[in-house]
C-alpha cells in the first residue's frame, strides 16, 4: 500500500493581502452571496473528492493539508463534511497529520473546537509579523493582538501542534523589529515556525507601491535569515528545511512529502498533484473547475495503466483532460530529487537515488557534487549529501547546478 498525501485548496480570503499572488480572491460579504459561494465550492470539493477516490484504493492517506486562501473561512460543519467525505472514500491512517491554515480573526473558539472534533490535529497560523504597522503595510486583515487571541484560543481548545508563519524583508521592517517578532513568537512556544523572505511579485499592489517604502537591503535580508537560524536554534527549534524550524518531533510531515517527492493529490481550484511521477493541475478558472469536479471517473482507471489506449488516469477522464498533465522525464525526476531533497537539512541519500534511478548518483552528478564539495557548499556524510552553512546561504546557486541544460 502506497502512502498518499491530500492537499485541499480553499481559494477565498476576507480580502487580498497586498503582496499576494496566490490563487485566491476575496469572498463576497454574506449579504451579497459570499456564503453561497463558499457553500457551492464546498459541494464541488465533496464531489471531486468522491470522483477521484477510484484511483487511490491502494493508497493510505498519511497527511491532509487544507490550505489557501483562507480555509478557516469554512464553518465547522463544512469542514466536518469534507473530513467525513475523505474518510468515507479513502483509507486514512490513524496517525495521519491533518493541518488547516488559519488567518487570525477568522475563527472563534467554537469553530476551533469543531475543527478538533472532526479530526484536525495541526493548525498553521499566518502571523507574518508582530508589528502592527508592518501588518498594515502588507495589507493583512489582523493585528498582532488578534493573532494572540487566535493562538490562545487554539491552545485553549486543545491544539498541541501549531505552526506560525513569519515573513522577513517586509517594507519598513528593521532588523530590530524582526528580532522583536522572533522574540514574541518564540515566547509562545509554538511547535513549528516557518520563516520566508517576502518576494515582491510583479503585478501585486505592493509591487506597484514599492517606491513608497524602504525595503530591507539584500544584506539586511540575509542578516534576518541568519538571525532566524541562530535565535530559533538557541530556543530549541532545529532547522530541518531552508525556511522551516521545529521543536523535536514536530517537523511538518505533509511538507516533507513534497520535498521527498512522495505522492500527493490536490483537490480544489488550481490544485496541483503528483502521483508516481505524473504531474497535473486542476483548472484554475472557477467554471472550468466546476465542470471538472463533478465529472464521473472510469472505475477501471489506474495510474499504472499508462499503456492501455482506453486507460483513464488521475488528472484525466473521458471528457476532460487537466491542463499541464505530464509524465516527468527521468532527467526531470533526477533534477527534482536533488533540488527538492537538498532543501532539507538532512539532504539526499545516495542509496535512495541509486534505488530510484538504477544508477549510482556519482555516475550522474559526480562532477557537480565534487565541485560543490570543493567549494565548501556541499558535504557528504553517512551516505548522505547535504548543504553546508555556506551552501544554505546561496542555495539557489547550488540547486541550479543540478539542472541539466
Ligand atoms: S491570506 Fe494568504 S492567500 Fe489570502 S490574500 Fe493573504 S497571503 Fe493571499
Amino acid at each position: 500500500m502506497r502512502d498518499l498525501s491530500i492537499y485541499i485548496h480553499i481559494p477565498f480570503c476576507v480580502r487580498k493581502c497586498l503582496y499576494c499572488d496566490f490563487l485566491s480572491f476575496p469572498v463576497r460579504g454574506a449579504e451579497t452571496g459570499g456564503e453561497e459561494e463558499l457553500e457551492r465550492y464546498q459541494r464541488l470539493l465533496l464531489e471531486e473528492i468522491k470522483q477521484q477516490s477510484i484511483f487511490y484504493k491502494e493508497h493510505q492517506v498519511v497527511s491532509i493539508f487544507l490550505g489557501g486562501g483562507t480555509p478557516s473561512l469554512m464553518t465547522e460543519e463544512q469542514m466536518r463534511e469534507i473530513m467525513e467525505q475523505i474518510r468515507a472514500y479513502y483509507r486514512v491512517a490513524e496517525e495521519a497529520e491533518i493541518t488547516v491554515e488559519i488567518n487570525p480573526g477568522t475563527v472563534t473558539e467554537e469553530k476551533l473546537r469543531g475543527y478538533i472534533t472532526c479530526g484536525i490535529n495541526r493548525i498553521s497560523i499566518g502571523l507574518q509579523s508582530a508589528d502592527n504597522e508592518e501588518l498594515v503595510r502588507i495589507g493583512r486583515i489582523h493585528t498582532y493582538e488578534q493573532f494572540l487571541e487566535t493562538y490562545r484560543a487554539a491552545r485553549g481548545v486543545g491544539f498541541t501542534n501549531i505552526n506560525i508563519d513569519l515573513m522577513a524583508a517586509l517594507p519598513g521592517q528593521s532588523i530590530v523589529s524582526y528580532h522583536n517578532t522572533l522574540r514574541r513568537v518564540v515566547s509562545l512556544r509554538p511547535e513549528h515556525i516557518s520563516a520566508y523572505s517576502l518576494i515582491l511579485e510583479e503585478g501585486t499592489p505592493l509591487y506597484e507601491k514599492r517606491d513608497r517604502y524602504v525595503f530591507p537591503s539584500e544584506e539586511e535580508d540575509r542578516q534576518m535569515y541568519l538571525m532566524t537560524g541562530r535565535y530559533l536554534s538557541a530556543h530549541g527549534y532545529h532547522r530541518y528545511e531552508i525556511s522551516n524550524y521545529a521543536r523535536e518531533g514536530y517537523e511538518c510531515r505533509h511538507n516533507k512529502v513534497y520535498w521527498q517527492r512522495g505522492d500527493y493529490v490536490g483537490f480544489g481550484l488550481g490544485a496541483s498533484s503528483m502521483v508516481e511521477d505524473v504531474r497535473w493541475s486542476n483548472p484554475a478558472g472557477m467554471e472550468e473547475y466546476a465542470a471538472y469536479a463533478v465529472q464521473a471517473r472510469t472505475p477501471a482507471a489506474s495510474v499504472h495503466a499508462e499503456t492501455s489506449a482506453d486507460a483513464v488516469r488521475p488528472g484525466e477522464n473521458a471528457s476532460s483532460v487537466c491542463p499541464h498533465r505530464e509524465r516527468l522525464t527521468v532527467r526531470e525526476q533526477m533534477e527534482e530529487f536533488m533540488f527538492l531533497g537538498l532543501r532539507m537539512m538532512c539532504g539526499v541519500e545516495r542509496e535512495a537515488f541509486g534505488e530510484k534511478f538504477g544508477q549510482p548518483i556519482e555516475q550522474v552528478y559526480g562532477d557537480v557534487i565534487n565541485r560543490l564539495c570543493t567549494q565548501g557548499l556541499l558535504m557528504t556524510e553517512h551516505g548522505r549529501i547535504r548543504l553546508t552553512e555556506r551552501g544554505i546561504d546561496i542555495s539557489n546557486y547550488v540547486m541550479a547546478e543540478f539542472l541539466f541544460d
